[in-house]
């Protein structure tokens, strides 16, 4: 069952379960859903104290995870759209021919396409094209940075997630959303350093932050501009 705590401002939902266990276990999954387990017969007052007594860990947690909004306002590929790229809005400018061809101009995403049906397809092309290209250089760079601790990522791909810019397996394969390559450089940076700080701490405790913090002083600016972007 889902129940309802209010700490401060914030309001805390918790997905609460009934077990054999002795004691009452919190997690927060990293879709930021509050997963909790109580003795039975615990009643329901008792376990919302423990839960606003644990409030600020709860929202520590929640707040350190990468979490990624998708825009919801639907792209419709026509000239004059604006587009993010690396931070930047570019407008779309649609120019019919016969060669194919995306290209950044001054403020533009030039599109050369002869079927305007092609046109997103195209332009979805080209933004995973550049992000190959682009995070994989800049990771290349902070996994380097990163070999002062004897780690390194298994791999690193690109894959689309519907919640998340970044994630670190436990297999220590680093995983990246293609949407980063919207961000500014230093989003991006913050999201590699995030993933790669996790092959040496798994989770965000205190240990995990201090490491991000040495890494990436100035982390919090980006993390609230990533979580602007496309807001
Ligand atoms: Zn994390």
């Amino acid at each position: 069952m889902i129940e309802t705590i209010i700490f401060g401002t914030k309001q805390i939902d918790f997905l609460l379960e009934f077990s054999g266990r002795k004691s009452l276990g919190i997690t927060v999954t990293p879709d930021l859903a509050v997963l909790v387990k109580a003795p039975v017969d615990t009643p329901i007052e008792k376990i919302k104290e423990k839960i606003r007594k644990k409030a600020p860990w709860i929202i520590r947690q929640q707040s350190f995870f990468l979490v990624f909004h998708p825009k919801m306002t639907e792209r419709k590929y026509v000239g004059g759209e604006t587009h993010l790229y690396f931070g930047r809005q570019y407008r779309l400018k649609i120019i019919m021919g016969d060669v194919e061809s995306v290209k950044l101009k001054g403020k533009f995403i030039e599109v050369t396409t002869f079927d305007k049906e092609r046109i997103k397809q195209l332009v979805d092309d080209w933004y995973l094209q550049n992000a190959k290209k682009k995070l994989y250089a800049i990771g290349l760079e902070l996994i380097e940075k990163f070999k002062k601790y004897n780690v390194e990522p298994t791999s690193v791909i690109l894959r689309e997630m519907p919640t998340r810019w970044g994630s670190c397996t436990a297999k220590g394969k680093i995983i990246l959303n293609p949407e980063l390559i919207k961000a500014p450089k230093g989003c991006i940076e913050y999201v590699i350093i995030h993933e790669l700080c996790h092959l040496i701490h798994h989770d965000h405790t205190q240990k995990f932050l201090d490491l991000q913090s040495m890494e990436m002083p100035y982390w919090e600016k980006w993390k609230m501009k990533l979580e602007k972007l496309l807001a």
